[in-house]
């Protein structure tokens, strides 16, 4: 279907058209009593009276009905009026009505007919000629649609234009007449047009504001997510040395653990602990010991792989780290290769009684997590792994071991 016919840009165009008529309806409707005044003024001595007053009735009521129909509120000529076809159909036959009120007139003088007086015949072409000349305004006002105008044309001008014809009345008139009727017709087609023009690109235009209001809110919206998940990660992340805080810690094994539980996996934990960091802060400072964490959390993160492993900052100089689905031998393994790791970077510690370079202890428990354990056990049981470790000289990781409990297992 053409662009231009696209029934949204037909009802724009036809809204515009009578949002037009409407603005000229006052100026239009005055007219037409104007014009039949005049009329009535023209033909005083020739029509008898009662003709020429029931004309003028006639016609000014027919204006009147026309200004009542385009006043009632579902008149489609009102904004955002849905278009009915009742009412655009009532509205055609009155201006059919209106029409065939001047084009009668215009005939009766051809024919003769009811005439008090003949006038002479340069008189009655004049006069012919006026009465059509009158309806032209209301042709021209119409012109904004094409349907109305043609009926109105049909009968204002061609009946009288065909009866001139064929009356065989002699004179330019019946040629004049059909070529202005045509001249109208083509002028109404070309108006009809131009408006549906416009209109659809007003059309087109409000819909391509729309998408860029649209594709705004998108990027408005993109933008306020990306903010929340910043928000959310800052909150789940450690200010000092970017990788998880407590909060992330606390969550990510609680999921862990239910996971675990599920599938009846490993759990491993590590909890591990800068050796006689104080001293290295009392040394080398505060911001120096800042920059040591640092290196120490990314030392430690540069070592997990899998997404079901996580370090965290668990508190001062302490880390913990959680292994999904890993036995003691590789947590052990793992905690091993940090420990290294830590030492082999060489951060100088001259006041460290475990090595001459920042070292970590680090404590290790498995478990396989299940309804009757606590979660805080698997903590608790690294912790003391961790103290273990400590007290056995620091810069050495311990794995936890159930002791046999001597009441359940007596010698
Ligand atoms: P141990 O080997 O027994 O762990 O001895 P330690 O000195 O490491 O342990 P202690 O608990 O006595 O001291 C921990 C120190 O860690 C004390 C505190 O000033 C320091 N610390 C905790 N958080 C931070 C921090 O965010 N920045 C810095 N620079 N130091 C911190
Ligand atoms: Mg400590
Ligand atoms: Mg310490």
């Amino acid at each position: 279907m053409n662009k231009l016919m696209q029934p949204s840009s037909m009802r724009e165009w036809w809204e515009e058209a009578v949002q037009q008529l409407r603005q000229q309806l006052g100026w239009q409707l005055g007219y037409s009593c104007i014009a039949a005044a005049v009329a009535v003024l023209a033909l005083w001595r020739l029509v008898p009276i009662t003709v020429l007053g029931g004309w003028w009735l006639v016609t000014i009521g027919i204006s009147y009905l026309q200004q009542l129909w385009l006043e009632h509120p579902d008149s489609p000529m009102h904004p955002g009026t849905e278009l009915h076809r009742p009412w655009v159909f009532q509205w055609l036959i009155l201006i059919a009505l209106q029409g065939t009120a001047w084009g009668l007139a215009a005939t009766l003088l051809i024919s003769g007919e009811g005439l008090q007086v003949a006038p002479p015949e340069w008189l009655q072409q004049l006069l012919i000629l006026a009465l059509l000349v009158l309806t032209l305004p209301t042709a021209l006002w119409l012109s904004k649609l094409f349907p109305p105008t043609l009926i109105y044309l049909l009968c204002a001008l061609l009946l009288p234009a065909l009866w001139l014809h064929f009356s065989g009345l002699q004179g330019p008139l019946p040629f004049l007449i059909s070529v202005s009727c045509l001249l109208l017709l083509a002028y109404s087609v070309l108006q009809s047009f131009r408006l549906l023009a416009t209109t659809a690109r007003q059309q087109e235009f409000r819909l391509e504001q729309a998408h860029q209001r649209e594709s705004q809110a998108m990027q408005e919206k993109q933008t306020a997510e990306e903010q929340t998940m910043t928000m959310a990660s800052l909150l789940y992340q450690d200010a000092l040395t970017h990788i998880a805080n407590r909060r992330h810690f606390d969550d990510f094994l609680e999921r862990e653990w239910r996971r675990g539980v599920r599938s009846a996996s490993t759990l491993s934990l590590l909890m591990l602990d800068i050796d006689f960091f104080k001293s290295y802060n009392d040394q080398f400072g505060h911001p120096a010991g800042d920059r040591c964490l640092q290196r120490v959390a990314g030392i430690l993160d540069g070592l997990l792989k899998r997404p079901g492993d996580l370090v965290a900052r668990y508190g001062g100089e302490e880390f913990a780290v959680i292994l999904a689905e890993t036995d003691a031998h590789s947590a052990r393994a793992l905690a091993e290769q940090m420990r290294h790791a830590v030492v082999s970077a060489g951060i100088d510690h001259p006041h460290s009684r475990a090595a001459n370079t920042v070292s970590i202890s680090l404590g290790v428990a498995t478990m396989e997590p299940n309804r009757e354990h606590a979660m805080g056990t698997l903590i608790q049981q690294a912790d003391q792994a961790l103290y273990q470790a400590k007290a056995a000289g620091r810069n050495q990781l311990v794995v936890y071991v159930e002791t046999p409990d001597p009441e359940r297992y007596p010698e």
